[in-house]
Formats: structure tokens, sequence, C-alpha cells
């Protein structure tokens, strides 16, 4: 796996001009060398061969997670190693990663020059190989289990986090942890897209946004659910199903060869129908896998064509300040064919 990964990327080193590649992104580290702390190592890709750098903390775990050659040492001599293999080769950098106090650590030391790229390990990571999606959908299995097990307890005097934690505790006890800070927001909070999870108890006849997900292995799950706790207004229930309207619509139109962009348009287009366009006020969707958020962006400017193997949210919303919100989420995995999608969580008719 990681052999065939790290050949895909030294083909892009002669458009990118570069003979070598520092790989500081966390994700990317990951994805090329399988080691599971990445945080705490980084990379050299060069033509001929590929070292993994991380401190003695991590001896046995290096060997153990991954196949390539590891160098352990502290950051001095990394960056020291790391010169002297590279001895006046252009070297490329991870502009959107490597911090600046490490690009002068490095470049201090180097003979050669560093050129910024980005996107290169990304790019690759766009399309899913087959054991890459089978650990999303595990993933999202277990968060679509976690939500069928909350459901009863989503009611008049619930804490919202108290319900975040739930969520939580379901996951870590089958192995698997938070793919992020879970947001539950009932009632007006339901306003705030990234309100996170608050001491507010839900009332009747509120609605509340769930966003949650799974992460194992390193691979996410992201799915938003919005529920009623009684009987909402007619406003709230207007709100709802014009997003799920919106949502559909979008899902409908996932297949390779969609331009992202207009994937946003879609949505946006039905909500605007409503007259709630000026109320979605963020992106579409994204790419979900090692990152929670990666490539490709589902938004307006982004004329990208999905491809068969991307797995993808869609996730309309809409919020009224003083009034409330609504955003549902789901995961999709593109196929040849159009889509599946691999959130199973039913969504309420309101
Ligand atoms: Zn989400
Ligand atoms: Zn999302």
């Amino acid at each position: 796996m990681s052999q065939a990964r790290l050949e895909r990327l030294r083909a892009l080193f002669a458009a990118a001009e570069i003979d070598a590649l520092w790989v500081s992104g966390p994700e990317n580290i990951r994805y090329l060398s399988g080691f599971s702390d990445p945080r705490d190592a980084r990379l050299l890709v060069t033509l001929d061969g590929t070292t993994l750098y991380t401190d003695a903390r991590y001896t046995l775990q290096a060997a153990e997670e991954s196949p390539l050659p590891a160098f352990i040492a502290r950051t001095p001599q990394t960056y020291q190693h790391a010169a002297e293999s590279l001895l006046g080769r252009q070297v490329g950098i991870e502009a959107g990663q490597l911090t600046v106090a490490e690009h002068g650590e490095l470049g201090a030391r180097l003979s050669g020059g560093t050129v910024a790229t980005s996107g290169l390990v990304e790019g690759l990571r766009l399309v899913k190989e087959e054991q890459e999606i089978e650990l999303i959908r595990a993933a999202q299995g277990l968060a679509d289990a976690a939500f069928e097990a909350l459901r009863p307890g989503i009611r008049a005097g619930a804490h919202e986090e108290e319900l975040a934690a739930e969520l939580e505790h379901f996951l870590r006890r089958r192995g698997a942890k938070a793919a992020f800070d879970f947001t539950v927001a009932s009632g007006p909070r339901g306003a705030l897209p990234h309100a996170g999870a608050s001491r507010r108890t839900l009332a009747e006849d509120e609605l509340v946004t769930l966003d949650f997900g799974a992460q194992r292995e390193g691979y996410h799950s992201d799915m938003t659910r919005t529920v009623a706790v009684g009987s909402p207004s007619e406003e709230l229930r207007r709100l709802y199903r014009a997003v799920l309207e919106a949502e559909r619509a979008a899902v409908a139109a996932v297949r390779p060869g969609a331009i992202c962009s207009d994937l946003d348009a879609a949505a946006r287009e039905v909500l605007a129908g409503h007259g709630l366009g000026e109320y979605f006020a963020h992106s579409l969707g994204h790419g979900v896998g090692l990152a929670i958020h990666e490539g490709p962006g589902l938004r307006a400017g982004n004329e990208q064509p999905l491809q068969a193997g991307m797995v993808v949210t869609i996730e309309p919303g809409v919020y009224l300040p003083g009034v409330g919100g609504v955003r549902i989420e789901d995961l999709l995995l593109v196929t040849e064919g159009g889509h599946e999608v691999l959130s199973r969580s039913p969504t309420e008719e309101l």
C-alpha cells in the first residue's frame, strides 16, 4: 500500500519541479507511511528513498506500523539528517502545512532551495482505495448505531452536553473515537452552524441539530440530523422541509462527473425558492477521509468533477438568528453508477 502511494507521489515530482518532498501534514504522513502518530513525525520522500522521522517514544511503534525505514532523533538531528541526504536537491515543502519556524530550521541547513507546493499528497487522497472506503463505512456504521441508541433520550429536559457525551461514550466503548467536537444545538442555538454543545436543557416543541461522527484507524465519518422535540411550530417545520428538499436534490445529483459548484448551486436554488437562500451561509459539503474536512470542496467556485471513489458530505442548512436552525448532512460514496449513501440514520418527516 505504502509503496504504491509513494510511487504515485513521485510521479508528480517532475511537474512540480522538485526532487524530493518534505511531508509535514499529519494526514499526509499517515497516508504515505501508515504511522498512526503523524503529529510527532515527518517524512522525506526522494526519488530513490523515503525516511520516516520520529522520536524515541515511537521506536517500536514506527517499526510495527510502517514498512518505511525510520530515523529516530530529536528535531535538530532530524533536520540535519534530512539536509545531508538532500545535498543540493530541490525540496518541495507543503505550503499549507509547514510552520514558518520549521521552514526556517530546515531551510537553514539545506544547500539547495525549497519549493512551495500545495495539494500534492492531498490530491492522491481524493479517490479512496477499497480498504479506506471500508474503514469510513465502518466508522459511519458506528455513528448510525450511536444515534439509534441515543434517539429516545433526545427529549425535553436532556442537556446538550450530556447527549454529546453519550454519543462519544457509545463510540469509545466500541473502539472508536469522536471524529470532532460534536454539535448538539437546540432551540435558538440551532442558528449557530458550528455551535458545539452547551449546558442548555432541551425544551418542548423545538428542533435539535446533532452533528457527529466516529473516527477509527484514522478514518472519519460525518453526519448531521435535525430532530423534533415535541411539536415544533409550523415555521420551524417549514425550514426543516426546505432543507430536506435541498439535501435530497443535491444527493440525487451526486455521480461521477458532477461539478462540485453545480451541486452547491442545486441545493442553494431549492433554498432560494423557499426564500431562504441568504440563510444558507456555508458551502454544501466536503470530502471525508483521514481528515474530517478534506477535498473535494463542494462549494461555489470549485469546478472540480466528482470521481468514483470519492467520499463526500452533502449538508445544506439554514440558520435564522433568534429562531433556530436546521442542517441535514449525509455521507456519500461516489460510485461508477452514481452514489451510495453511507449514512443510514433515517431523516424525520416534519
Ligand atoms: Zn458534520
Ligand atoms: Zn461535514
